[in-house]
């Protein structure tokens, strides 16, 4: 009897596991992209829940225009909607600072557990979720590193709670969303510099540095071999070739 059980719940959950791979191997960009935000005043701050408050779907309407554009460029009618839900009070598990990957994949089932026990069904479809972590800029000068997953589609993005920093949190939102469609980072994880050539927009450019443009996915323009630096708003990024085609934009 047992036994069988047993069998029965290996089954589900391989079941599971094979669904969500098919899932995430095929994306279709035909149809619209529903990316869920979740709100959450990680700081606990009066400062920071203002912010939360202002937000509406403007605030998110430069993102969508941005990747709807950048797709065109690759042939690709994608849409995407941005769906402001509710605030929600829990914080995501912190992704670990070390890179050990036994500790990746126990944050990376702390973090479905939590998504799958946020949810609720007026939340409605989602493609993607996102928990949208505010802080006060007054009080954080850093920020934790933000990241997405592919399998289960839900990132944590950690942003400022300040109007001046909207155009930075749109990029890190727009970077941290190709994460969840399978989008590598394109910078060396130790110098934090774009790596050549898919980390440039502009690899055949003479001379090669300074680059005016940062790869989405290489988080920043390249000036010299060490030095690089933060693009201001999504108009100073582009999605390149290998990001494309890793999120299925390009066959
Ligand atoms: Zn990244």
């Amino acid at each position: 009897m047992w036994k069988k059980v047993r069998v029965f719940i290996l089954l589900l959950v391989l079941g599971y596991v094979a669904i969500e791979a098919w899932k995430d191997l095929n994306q279709n960009w035909d149809q619209s992209i529903v990316v869920l935000v979740h709100p959450i005043n990680a700081d606990g701050s009066q400062n920071t829940e203002n912010y939360i408050q202002q937000l509406n779907a403007q605030s998110f309407t430069e993102t969508s225009e941005y990747l709807t554009a950048n797709a065109k460029n690759y042939q690709r009618n994608a849409h995407f909607i941005f769906k402001i839900g509710r605030e929600l009070k829990q914080l995501p598990p912190e992704p670990p600072e070390n890179g050990s990957a036994f500790n990746a994949i126990l944050w990376s089932l702390k973090f479905r557990y939590y998504a799958w026990k946020q949810t609720q069904s007026v939340d409605g479809y989602a493609t993607v979720t996102l928990y949208l972590n505010y802080y006060d800029s007054n009080k954080y000068k850093v920020l934790k590193h933000s990241t997405a997953l592919e399998r289960g589609r839900i990132g944590v993005v950690n942003l400022f709670s300040d109007v001046k920093q909207n155009e930075e949190n749109q990029v890190v939102t727009a970077h941290e969303l190709l994460h969840a469609f399978g989008a590598t980072d394109k910078y060396d994880l130790n110098t934090g510099q774009p790596i050549y050539p898919q980390g440039y927009v502009n690899p055949a450019q003479q001379p090669r540095l300074p680059q005016h443009q940062a790869e989405l996915m290489a988080g920043y323009i390249p000036i010299t071999e060490t030095q690089s630096k933060i693009p201001l708003s999504l108009q100073q990024t582009v999605i390149g070739n290998l990001t494309a085609r890793e999120i299925g934009w390009v066959k």
